[in-house]
């Protein structure tokens, strides 16, 4: 968590923001909090979990808490709706008023997904993404096309997996079935 250390513009009276405990004590309140606030498409998973929360300061008043958010895929729905419920959390645990800012770049990808978010996933019965690779060790992301292969099934791990569908229940997801136990699987698409 990182404190909005820049000086309130042209406030000549706000004192340069040091570094202060009750700042501190309230971003990591609102961290714990985000922790419990879940995505809506996969209620799996916490927003802390999907690695969609990037950041949390206090404005330079220190009024107002800002939650900066990275949205998962461009145009997902679930957008509004997690900015609402997190708003809401953070509201209903006393650290509001907060505002969310949605930071578009750089992109989210499902490497940002918690090692926990995935065994989640797996318990879940959704087949985690595959990594993609870091961004900045391959900027034309060649690695992706390895990423689309068979994701083993969640329920039993077998290898043997063959796709029935490009979309599952959101456009975020994949429809698999596994050859092995034949119970057909979610996969979360590696972006
Ligand atoms: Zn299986």
């Amino acid at each position: 968590m990182i404190h909005d250390l820049r000086p309130a513009d042209g406030s000549p009276g706000s004192p340069d923001a040091a570094p202060d405990t009750a700042a501190d004590t309230r971003c990591a309140r609102a961290w714990a909090v985000l922790a419990d606030v879940l995505d809506p498409e996969v209620p799996a998973l916490s927003v802390r979990d999907l690695g969609i929360v990037r950041d949390v300061q206090t404005s330079a008043d220190g009024l107002s808490l800002e939650i900066v958010l990275t949205p998962t895929y461009s145009g997902c729905p679930a957008t509004e709706v997690i900015e609402r419920s997190v708003l809401d959390a953070i509201e209903a645990a006393g650290l509001g008023p907060a505002t969310v800012r949605l930071q578009r770049s750089p992109a989210w990808t499902t490497d940002w997904i918690s090692d926990d978010g995935r065994r989640k996933l797996r318990a879940y019965g959704i087949a985690p993404p595959g990594r993609c690779g870091t961004v900045t060790e391959s900027p034309i992301r060649l690695v992706r096309r390895q990423a689309v292969d068979s994701p083993n099934c969640p329920r039993c791990d077998s290898p043997r997996t063959e796709r029935l569908s490009a979309f599952g229940s959101t456009a975020c997801k994949s429809l698999w079935r596994c050859l092995a136990c034949r119970e057909p699987f979610e996969h979360f698409k590696p972006i």
